[in-house]
């Protein structure tokens, strides 16, 4: 795909840090390989929950190489929920990306995403349909986390998912309007409605 095939939508790349200056630079030039090719504007906001390492300082490398980064520097660590909602507050893309940066989630897995947000999806999920390499007390908690949560809540969590998904601009918005201060985002997420989809994938 050449640049002028590219839609003109911006996309937004949200991702939070702590502790993460190994894997950054690695994960970094991984995304911008993926978003070059999928969108011709984009911005990637890292978003530092305050990291006891060097990971603010690598972004701000990464940023002084490349001038779609943003920063947002958290003023300690309030824990991921915060981080992304920090981000989401100044994405200003027509859709965004939630990405963890320990490449857990693969950012080459973004433009299926994307696509079905091009196709009218307002939340677009990323599904594990394995769990390979997690342990037995890992799978058996998350098990039966979700089925307790399913049992709690009129509000359904898909399951084997986490925060790796994009979202519209509206659905940000929506998302946005709530503030909780001790918030559960997978909850939330599904809460907000609109149509949502699931990508699936092997982790
Ligand atoms: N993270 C964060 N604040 C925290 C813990 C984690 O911003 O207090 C970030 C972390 O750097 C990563 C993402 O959130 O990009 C997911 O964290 P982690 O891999 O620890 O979570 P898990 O894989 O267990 O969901
Ligand atoms: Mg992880």
């Amino acid at each position: 795909m050449n640049a002028a095939s590219l839609l003109p939508e911006k996309i937004s790349v949200v991702v939070p840090l702590f502790n993460e200056e190994a894997v950054l630079p690695q994960f970094h030039f991984r995304l911008l390989r993926v978003m070059d090719e999928l969108a011709s504007e984009y911005e990637i906001i890292y978003v530092d929950d305050g990291s006891r390492d060097r990971s603010l300082a690598v972004a701000h490398n990464l940023k002084a190489a490349e001038a779609r980064v943003g920063i947002v520097e958290l003023s300690r660590n309030f824990g991921k929920e915060a981080a992304l909602t920090a981000g989401l507050d100044v994405a200003s893309g027509d859709a965004v990306v939630i990405i963890d940066a320990d490449l857990q989630d693969p950012p080459e897995l973004i433009p299926s995403l994307i696509e079905k947000w091009r196709e009218g999806f307002d939340v677009v999920y990323a599904t594990r349909t394995s769990r390979d390499g997690e342990s037995f007390l890992k799978k058996f908690t998350a098990h039966w986390f979700y089925r307790l949560m399913g049992k709690l809540s009129d509000t359904e969590i898909p399951a084997d998912t986490g925060d790796f998904r994009v979202m519209s601009r509206r659905a940000v918005a929506a998302l946005g309007q709530l503030r909780e201060q001790h918030r559960f985002m997978k909850g939330l997420y599904a809460w907000i409605g609109f149509r949502q989809t699931a990508v699936l994938y092997r982790r």
